[in-house]
């Protein structure tokens, strides 16, 4: 598989995110396979603020790596993706081993004006969840819709919070990641929070905290793409406090890079 352009580390520090990202600034580069990119949209228009693209790349694991982006921050109100991923960087250098098979790719803030006013719409006034592969000529949609098209991930890990849920639940599509990805990641984070185990989730059915379901327009693989991807959404209850919001998602997210990484090995063995 190809690797990205080679480490050029700089942190863009946009308005209200300087002090989520500033603690990432002592890990990059120095040995550590962490390295951070700005992406640039000249169409931005609300200053020059960009996204931050963090790479981090675990010790090999076998033949290929198994690409990974991580997103959180789409909804600039649910600080605690934001908050955990950024914690999960800082697990991924102290023990990269976390990381083994993976090139990992975590996009801590995906809605920068959402983020700096604490809304869950971009300050355009757009829900950017349901804006990809639509045509969207938002700016954030533009780049991650350019990053997913050229990195061609093999999962998608999204993190969000939701106001209206006394538990953690998930989303994802295929039986297999539902089964075996989702649901024991949710029981490693059930330690700290619990599963939210209504019938009915966000108007969805669901089982054990679990929905096969997706919301058109939400962020994930460009339709049509094969072999499909892994894709599973991690919703926190939002009414939680937010370190056990992030300390659960950090267990899932650990569980959810285990489970998938035995399942690749298992299905490459039949
Ligand atoms: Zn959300």
């Amino acid at each position: 598989m190809q690797k990205p352009a080679g480490p050029r580390s700089a942190i863009f520090h946009g308005p209200g995110s300087s002090q989520l990202l500033a603690p990432l600034e002592a890990l990059l580069g120095k040995g550590n396979h962490l390295h951070a990119h700005q992406l640039n949209s000249r169409g931005y228009p609300y200053g020059s603020r960009t996204l931050n693209r963090f790479h981090f790349v675990g010790p090999a694991g076998g033949d290929n790596y198994t690409r990974l982006g991580i997103f959180s921050g789409i909804h600039g109100d649910e600080v605690a993706g934001s908050l955990a991923a950024v914690r999960f960087l800082h697990e991924l250098v102290q023990e990269p081993s976390l990381a083994r098979g993976y090139e990992i790719f975590l996009y801590p803030v995906c809605n920068p004006t959402g983020y700096a006013d604490g809304t869950r719409h971009s300050r355009s006034g757009l829900d950017l969840n349901r804006e990809f592969w639509k045509n969207s000529e938002q700016p954030e949609i533009l780049l991650l819709e350019r990053e997913i098209r050229q990195l061609r991930f093999d999962g998608f890990l999204s993190l969000h919070a939701d106001d209206t849920s006394d538990g953690l639940y998930g989303f994802a599509l295929g039986h297999t990641h539902a089964v075996n990805i989702l649901k024991p990641s949710l029981e490693a984070a059930s330690k700290i929070l619990p599963t939210n185990r209504r019938r009915r989730i966000d108007n969805f059915p669901a089982r054990h905290g679990i929905v096969r379901r997706r919301y058109p327009g939400m962020l994930g693989p460009a339709p049509g793409t094969r072999p499909k991807p892994l894709e599973i959404v991690l919703e926190t209850p939002a009414l939680a406090s937010i370190p056990d919001q992030v300390d659960s998602s950090l267990l899932a997210l650990r569980t959810i890079l285990e489970e998938h990484r035995a399942l690749l090995s298992f299905s490459q063995n039949l």
